[in-house]
């Protein structure tokens, strides 16, 4: 769609078999044979991970989304972020780090003129943690801040931490600020956080390539005045409107090359992303443009084991013909008071282990 010389668009993957997963929400757990039922609890992980999606908070009074069909609590997100913090601080392996995955405050600071004050609330309750947090840009960053706002707030890819045990010294060429970096926790396994509003009519100045290119895709495809609007009401032609975005040919030859490198080092890699790109992961008005693309790519690394986003509250899992997990994480914004959700994933050297809490459900996540 955006053009993308993709060498491997046709390559044949082979059908995986799906294996070792269970969910909650299937009522399957107690009763589906798989290696996840099999799993020693007492073994030590190598390392632990926290994640936690679509805070959006906002000092306002509950509402509902776009469609009122979800009701949306803007400032008890607040709370439900605190319990993830306690139950991470009390995690028997202290996680190494915290994913993020995008939209940590809501549009609506923007009109009541409370971005950095609610960016702020947020931050400091993380910071109670002392545990390092890797930020996504999702939709709801761009509604209140520009890009230099955020490389200057909610920038996480400088920090020694994210370049620590770094081999690869290319980072994802600055074109314009692009937000895509990759990080080390330990050896043999590597973390990528890319830019799913790289090209996008949100977050671009008007004057940009990204966004004249974004422009083009939506006029292409999306013919209703507000281009908020899906232009169509089934299909995967929904994904194309505003309020989502695309990943552009610089930030993927980037990381195809970073995938190059992980392949001959035999590392474990999971990607992360505000965007899903897996149509069977997500509601298909929630999926990057250009998620073909991404998937191509993915497709030709043996080494991307997972790939985990936000944007939809209701949340979804897939694995896809190669193997790779795609967990789209459930949105605390849309999560009751009295429920939670978030995540803190155990990392082996055969599989990650997904211990949700509240609407996000177990997986065992096998690397096929
Ligand atoms: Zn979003």
């Amino acid at each position: 769609m955006f053009n993308f010389k993709c060498p491997f668009r046709n390559k044949c993957v082979s059908e995986r078999r799906v294996v070792g997963w269970w969910t909650k929400h299937e009522g399957l757990s107690s009763r589906l044979i798989s290696r996840a039922s099999k799993m020693d609890d007492s073994i030590q992980p190598l390392f632990t991970f926290g994640v936690i999606a679509d805070i959006q908070y906002a000092d306002i009074d509950d509402g509902y989304n776009f469609t009122h069909t979800r009701k949306r609590y803007y400032r008890n997100s607040l709370q439900l972020l605190r319990r993830a913090n306690e139950k991470w601080k009390t995690e028997t392996v202290q996680p190494s780090f915290i994913l993020q995955l995008g939209d940590i405050i809501d549009g609506f600071n923007k009109k009541y003129e409370a971005s950095q004050k609610a960016l702020d609330t947020v931050l400091t309750e993380f910071d109670r943690t002392g545990i390092a947090v890797h930020h996504v840009w999702g939709n709801h960053e761009f509604y209140n801040f520009s890009r230099q706002d955020l490389i200057t707030s909610l920038n996480s890819q400088n920090t020694d931490f994210a370049m620590r045990e770094d081999e690869i010294k290319q980072k994802h060429p600055d074109n314009e600020q692009s937000y895509a970096y990759h990080f080390s926790p330990a050896p043999n396994f590597r973390f990528v956080v890319l830019d799913a509003y790289d090209v996008s009519l949100i977050g671009r100045q008007e004057n940009s390539e990204q966004y004249n290119q974004a422009l083009k895709i939506l006029q292409e495809h999306n013919g209703n005045y507000d281009l908020n609007q899906p232009p169509a009401y089934s299909g995967l032609e929904q994904r194309f409107v505003k309020f989502n975005g695309g990943f552009g040919q610089d930030q993927l030859e980037w990381l195809d090359r970073l995938l190059s490198l992980s392949d001959q080092k035999l590392e474990k890699v999971t990607i992360v992303s505000h965007l899903p790109i897996h149509p069977s992961s997500t509601d298909p008005v929630c999926l990057a443009w250009n998620y073909d693309d991404v998937l191509s790519i993915l497709y030709s690394h043996k080494s991307v084991v997972c790939f985990m986003a936000g944007h939809d509250h209701d949340g979804g899992y897939h694995q896809d013909i190669s193997g790779i997990h795609h967990l789209t994480f459930e949105g605390v914004i849309e999560t009751r008071p009295n429920n939670d959700a978030f995540g803190t994933v155990y990392v082996y050297e055969d599989r990650m282990k997904l211990k949700g809490n509240g609407r996000v459900p177990h997986r065992s996540l096998n690397y096929e």
